[in-house]
């Protein structure tokens, strides 16, 4: 249904034992939107998507709620790929299917779109040390596409790679997301990834407190880069990061 809403966050407050991370935050996540979650380092970004995907540690604090249907299928990206050396490229991609003991045959069709459209289909028999970090994150990218998610949660994905590599994923995950729009939140400290990434902008300050959450029409278009309309919307978040 267009318009449902995938997660609820209501007043959400997260504290570590030394330190609050997530400051009474207060947003929706709608179906098939994509958004960018946008602060400094340490501002909470992290705790905001480990929040959502229930993976923050019992030693947190939390209130407030993030509801979210029980059903929902959710993967993740990390910034350091997370991939298994003894695993082949594709073991690696269909790990979620092993991993819930579904009939990998099944998928096979699905595996062969997936890497074909993620330039990977020569590395299958590959091991990953045997990768450059770009081919390594298109990897990631495909074993958190190949179960279809409902949400898809990018934490920094491209952030350890070269400028040039960083915004080829960044199209890839774009071409993936226009063949079948699935919800995505990507966290980022880059301006110009989170409006490329991001049809929403939600900005935290540094005390984990949602500062704005910008609507951003620049998003959707492959070749937004090379728009003037991009570079002020950059502009605009420069602005407004400065204030924080
Ligand atoms: P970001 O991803 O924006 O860099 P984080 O969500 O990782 O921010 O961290 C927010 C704050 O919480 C920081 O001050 C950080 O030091 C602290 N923090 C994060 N993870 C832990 C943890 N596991 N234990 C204690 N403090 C943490
Ligand atoms: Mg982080």
């Amino acid at each position: 249904m267009k318009g449902e809403v995938l997660v609820n966050i209501k007043n959400y407050s997260v504290s570590y034992p030394d330190v609050e991370a997530l400051n009474n935050v207060n947003v929706e996540i709608i179906k098939g939107q994509t958004y960018s979650i946008l602060g400094p380092s340490g501002c909470g970004k992290t705790t905001f998507l480990h929040g959502i995907a229930g993976l923050l540690p019992g030693k947190c604090n939390i209130s407030g709620d993030v509801i979210t249907n029980k059903e929902l299928v959710k993967s993740i990206v990390f910034q350091d790929y997370g991939l298994f050396p003894w695993k082949t490229v594709k073991e690696n991609i269909l790990l979620p299917i092993e991993i819930r003991n579904q009939v990998i045959y099944e998928y096979e069709e699905d595996y062969e779109k997936l890497v074909e459209k993620l330039k990977i289909s020569e590395y299958s028999n590959s091991y990953p040390d045997n990768l450059s970090g770009g081919q390594k994150q298109r990897v990631a990218v495909a074993r958190s596409w190949i179960m279809n998610p409902d949400l898809l949660l990018l934490d920094e994905p491209f952030s350890s790679l070269d400028a040039i590599t960083r915004e080829s994923l960044q199209d890839a995950v774009l071409n993936l997301y226009k063949q079948n729009p699935i919800t995505i939140i990507t966290v980022t400290h880059s301006i110009e990834e989170a409006v490329f990434m991001g049809e929403n902008i939600i900005i935290l300050n540094s005390k984990g407190e949602i500062k704005k959450n910008v609507k951003n029409k620049e998003f959707g278009d492959i070749k937004a880069r090379e728009k003037e309309g991009f570079y002020e919307k950059c502009l605009e978040l420069r602005r407004i990061m400065k204030e924080l």
